[in-house]
């Protein structure tokens, strides 16, 4: 089990009054697995993978990536999860005045296990494996917004991740592009051996997903492994 996540609960503090956003959230992450988190606007999508990726402190309930406990962690610790995860978002959001390459290289810096006469081909591998190595030099303004996720992709994977977590990745994408997308990142995690957090309100990425967690104002309502023909 990578990824185990035990009664979390996290309340906004706005100074006037108290906002709850997750209420005693348990689930796991298999490897190989596509977790579709779905739910409507506001059920606590995004706070539970902010949670689970570091990007808050945890206030009440555990998450465990690969057996180390985040609650009570320090900065250093927490900066070390962080660096363990591929973060994908609904925009792309790569630099505009960086090219593809340029890009990708941004991720490959966080890590400083690769040796910088390493990072290139580094870079070049990973764009293979997106299927973007003919747009080595374009910028993301010459590129479809479904290509722009795949360069995000390669940078996301860059510093080898133990987990891939989006949130709304193909929100601004077309049908062929999001099943694209989709099918990409399932041959990375199934490549990679690790899992797939995914939050969505999309119900062609349902289909595609093993699992589907159902948030209902901050509560699991649903948690079901979904039957492939
Ligand atoms: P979703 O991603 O499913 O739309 P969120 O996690 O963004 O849901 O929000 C869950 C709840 O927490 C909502 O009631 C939202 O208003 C509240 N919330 C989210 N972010 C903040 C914040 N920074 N401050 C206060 N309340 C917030």
């Amino acid at each position: 089990m990578t990824l185990s996540v035990r009664s979390l609960t996290h309340i906004y503090d706005t100074g006037s009054q108290q906002e709850p956003a997750l209420n005693n959230v348990s689930f796991e992450l298999s490897k190989r697995e596509l977790t579709a988190v779905v739910g409507p606007s506001g059920c606590g999508k995004s706070t539970l993978l902010s949670l689970v990726a570091g990007l808050r402190p945890i206030q009440s309930g555990s998450v465990q990536l690969n057996g180390v406990e985040l609650k009570g962690c320090t900065a250093l610790q927490m900066q070390r999860h962080r660096q363990q995860i591929g973060i994908i978002f609904q925009s792309h959001k790569l630099m505009p005045f960086l090219n593809t390459a340029e890009n990708v290289l941004i991720g490959a810096e966080a890590s400083t296990a690769l040796p910088v006469s390493n990072r290139l081909a580094k870079v070049e591998s990973l764009l293979m494996s997106v299927g973007m190595i003919g747009h080595f030099l374009k910028f993301p303004r010459q590129l479809s917004g479904g290509q722009c996720q795949r360069v995000s992709v390669a940078r996301a994977i860059a510093n080898d991740p133990t987990i891939i977590i989006a949130d709304e990745p193909t929100a601004s994408l077309d049908f062929k592009s999001t099943r694209a997308l989709v099918s990409l990142l399932l041959d990375i995690i199934k490549f990679r051996d690790i899992p797939l957090l995914m939050a969505t309100h999309d119900s062609r990425i349902i289909e595609m997903a093993d699992r589907v967690i159902q948030l209902d104002d901050g509560r699991v309502v649903a948690n079901e492994t979904i039957g492939k023909p």
